[in-house]
């Protein structure tokens, strides 16, 4: 199958246009100058259902709508759009709706490390153990989500990317930071690169004397978005792709793919399950993680599902996570309440190898902060969240319960109050 991609440019030209009523694909053309836009032929021959296309979860996942936007955002780009304004006045009119939209939450511009006084700016190093490596090749991705964190890097004529060619200095780095072990090859997403382009940076982190760093990972989509690229009947690079794979494991390392499936119907055809028996095959390990979302997954049932599918293709379900305060969130957040009971009622849906998932986990500025449950303090009747880090700059502050006050409608931590344990007669160690 040939790789088609559609973007803001040729949309209209994908054949199923023809469901959509003319108002939304101009709706699509006002807010796709702000949230960017990206499909594939592959998404939208296989996974979306067309008919039904205005609830289709993967239809929502790539097409951006108008409640994607505040009505005051959306009136702004209309206006500058239908006017006969410059496409510099453009331009600045869609930098400015984009720049209200928290392009990097959890202060992510804080976390780029320094070598020789040099600022590495193509990856961030947040946690002792693990760094997060942004190759230039990768910064896109088969497709774009619509709710993504990840947005800026999308963005041409925004400043705000990451990105970085020398992996010969992030392995300098590694090297005098003993405590990483970790590398994360992330973006967008990295298996948009071919292996050619691919390879120069694994051969770099294969150095034997890298002695500290054992595992590799890549976040990663393509499961998803692009299953071709690991099935040597379609694509004429699979195979190299999958050798790269089985390299790295004969060297010792441990491979991860940390790949994203937010819907059941992601894995649901035999093209992603061979993409998963081939990828096993070499050796890798695929673990999966998604964020639970309004208008695409808020269901139950729908996760459980999902984790069971999972589980039987010999997937490792690893996190469930909050959407993050950026983009377009105000149409994908839910309740934090909520969505704990959603997680707690899908995982005791599932079986013993499902229990290897953490969630519901919110990225905050600190570190990862775990929901571990709702309890209510018998003294006085009140309700709390009890929380902990699973990640944290700090790695001492890891793993220690502590308290925030309940909120039915808070959908971030940031919006509760600290709670001392001593008040509610539960001690945090
Ligand atoms: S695959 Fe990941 S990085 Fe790419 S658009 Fe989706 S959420 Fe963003």
């Amino acid at each position: 199958m040939r790789f088609i991609t559609y973007n803001l440019k040729n949309f209209r030209e994908i054949e199923y246009m023809r469901y959509l009523p003319e108002e939304t694909k101009r709706e699509i053309d006002i807010v796709s100058r702000v949230i960017p836009f990206k499909t594939n032929n592959y998404v939208t021959d296989y996974l979306i259902d067309w008919e039904n296309y205005e609830k289709d979860p993967i239809y929502v996942l790539n097409f951006p709508n108008k409640n994607m936007l505040t009505d005051n955002q959306y009136e702004r780009a209309r206006n500058v759009l239908d006017g006969n304004h410059s496409k510099l006045d453009i331009n600045r009119t869609v930098n400015k709706i984009r720049m209200e939209m928290n392009p990097h939450p959890a202060q992510q511009m804080t976390n780029v490390p320094v070598l020789d006084g040099e600022q590495l700016t193509g990856s961030q190093h947040k946690y002792r153990d693990i760094i997060l490596f942004f190759p230039s090749q990768g910064q896109t991705c088969h497709a774009h989500c619509t709710f993504c964190f990840r947005w800026p890097q999308f963005v041409k004529d925004l400043d705000l990317k990451f990105s970085m060619r020398e992996i010969a200095k992030v392995v300098e780095y590694i090297k005098r930071n003993e405590s990483i072990n970790e590398i994360l090859f992330t973006g967008g997403d990295p298996m948009v690169m071919s292996p050619a382009e691919l390879s120069p940076y694994i051969d770099a982190l294969l150095d034997p004397d890298l002695v500290n760093l054992s595992n590799i990972r890549f976040g990663t989509k393509s499961l998803a978005y692009w299953p071709f690229t690991f099935l040597p009947e379609f694509s004429g690079e699979a195979e190299d792709m999958l050798k790269l794979f089985r390299r790295i494991v004969e060297n010792g390392k441990h491979l991860s793919f940390m790949a994203h499936f937010n819907h059941p119907v992601e894995l649901d055809n035999q093209v992603v399950r061979e993409a998963i028996f081939n990828i096993r095959q070499t050796g890798a390990e695929i673990r999966t993680q998604a964020p639970i979302l309004n208008h695409i997954n808020n269901d139950s049932d729908l996760w459980a599902r999902m984790w069971k599918m999972q589980v039987d293709l010999g997937l490792i379900p690893y996190y469930m996570f909050v959407e993050r305060e950026t983009g377009p969130y105000d149409y994908f957040q839910i309740p934090l309440a909520e969505v704990y009971k959603t997680y707690q009622r899908a995982i005791r849906e599932t079986g013993s190898f499902a229990k290897t998932l953490t969630g519901p986990v919110m990225s905050a500025d600190k570190g990862k902060v775990h929901i571990m449950g709702i309890v209510t303090n018998p003294v006085d009747g009140n309700k709390y969240f009890m929380m902990q880090y699973v990640r944290h700059r700090d790695y001492t502050k890891t793993f220690r319960p502590f308290f925030m006050g309940y909120d039915e409608k808070a959908t971030w931590v940031d919006q509760l109050n600290e709670v001392k344990a001593d008040n509610i007669s539960i001690h945090s160690v």
